[in-house]
């Protein structure tokens, strides 16, 4: 963050100066202009083939020199413009690291014969899950990848999601509809009303936006009474003459605003309705990948020590990370809590009697005969009790 701060900062100054630049070789050249035009009228009005007066050929000789003075001063500056720009380049190259081969995988593993296939589909699955078909298709057909399943259902909520991002909730409302029952403790349907009602507002009139409000709102007045309240209190600053709106409503009288929020809202809860993760596989990796890959760099200086350089295995990070919300919050593998391993097809995760799990290696090492005491809410069971657990 530090790195993002410190890179603004020198971004913020080339971009003060840009405009101060901007403007002032504006005003510059255009005071020159008129100045040029205003000789050239007053020399027209000779007749012609008079020698210019003494004076008129002083004025000439002055504005030539003040033309030659200024491009000069004017290359002057945006030569010293185009260091300050450069000055962000290097201060991008001063705040990041740029060289990550210590950590990243081998390109090579990318390339094998077991991996790339996998490579090609997940980037084919992305390009169809972003609704990008035409790019999908023509790059399944040009790189020779196997059919890839299109997955329309989610191009569908990409064209949603990208329509209510664009401030246009028709779309995702109708999607809506299609699934108003698996909505029906969902905050979203209420939402898209509520942004079509301001829409309305905005473009048609507070009378329409009233009546579309009656229609729709009334369903959702329960689960979402203060909110509704603030919602038709809104429309009443959405008229041309109103004043400007205190500022609990200024939120949503932001279309852009309430369409990105909508937008996020639309694509995690339909997600969770068709059964899909929010990103694709692709976009889960290269998101985790952002996340881990700076703390990796890190550790990585403090584990060249050949004692501990063993514990850096290729196919397991040597640190736990945290993905965050939007980085799926799912675990691809179960890593027991006891022993700190990940679990395998000999040592799988197993489900106790009380709900924790733990994996069998440390179910055996705990328990006791026919007894075992759960090591995280001390309940007494059978280890007999304790059932696998299978990651689909
Ligand atoms: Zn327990």
């Amino acid at each position: 963050m530090d790195s993002c701060l410190g890179v603004e900062q020198d971004l913020d100054k080339a971009t003060t100066k840009f405009t101060a630049l901007n403007e002032h070789t504006n005003n510059f050249l255009q005071d020159l202009i008129c100045r040029v035009e205003c000789l050239k009228k007053e020399i027209s009005q000779n007749t012609a083939n008079t020698p210019l007066t003494p004076d008129q050929a002083m004025v000439i000789s002055d504005l030539a020199a003040a033309l030659k003075q200024s491009v000069f001063q004017i290359s002057t500056d945006h030569r010293e413009l185009h260091a300050t720009v450069s000055r962000v380049g290097k201060s991008i190259d001063r705040h990041f690291i740029t060289d990550y081969a210590s950590v990243a995988p081998k390109a090579e593993s990318f390339c094998n014969d077991t991996n790339r296939p996998i490579m090609e589909q997940a980037i084919a699955q992305h390009l169809y899950r972003q609704g990008l078909e035409d790019v999908g298709d023509t790059f399944v057909a040009e790189a020779n990848v196997a059919p890839v399943e299109r997955t329309c259902t989610f191009a569908q909520l990409q064209r949603c999601a990208a329509a209510l991002a664009e401030g246009d909730p028709a779309l995702a409302i109708e999607w809506v509809q299609k699934h108003a029952e698996d909505l029906e403790h969902s905050p979203l349907p209420f939402t898209l009303h509520r942004m079509q009602a301001l829409k309305l507002a905005r473009e048609k009139g507070v009378v329409p936006a009233i009546e579309y409000a009656r229609e729709n709102f009334p369903a959702h007045a329960t689960r979402h009474e203060r909110q509704l309240q603030a919602a038709v209190c809104a429309l009443a600053w959405c008229t041309p003459a109103a004043p400007p709106a205190p500022q609990r409503y200024t939120h949503l009288l932001d279309p852009k605003a309430l369409g990105l929020e909508a937008s996020e809202l639309f694509t995690r809860s339909a997600c969770s309705v068709v059964g899909v993760a929010a990103l694709s596989p692709l976009a889960g990796a290269v998101l985790a990948g952002a996340r881990v890959v700076p703390a990796l760099h890190d550790i990585r200086a403090k584990m060249a020590h050949p004692h501990v350089v063993a514990a850096w295995a290729d196919d397991e990070l040597p640190l736990e990370v945290d993905l965050g919300e939007e980085g799926g919050g799912y675990h691809s593998v179960f890593a027991c809590p006891i022993l700190r391993q990940q679990a395998s097809e000999q040592n799988p995760p197993m489900r106790l009697l009380c709900g924790h799990v733990i994996s069998r290696d440390a179910l055996n090492k705990l328990a006791l005969g026919l007894k075992l005491k759960c090591p995280y809410c001390p309940m007494e069971q059978s280890p007999a009790e304790a059932r696998q657990i299978y990651f689909s």
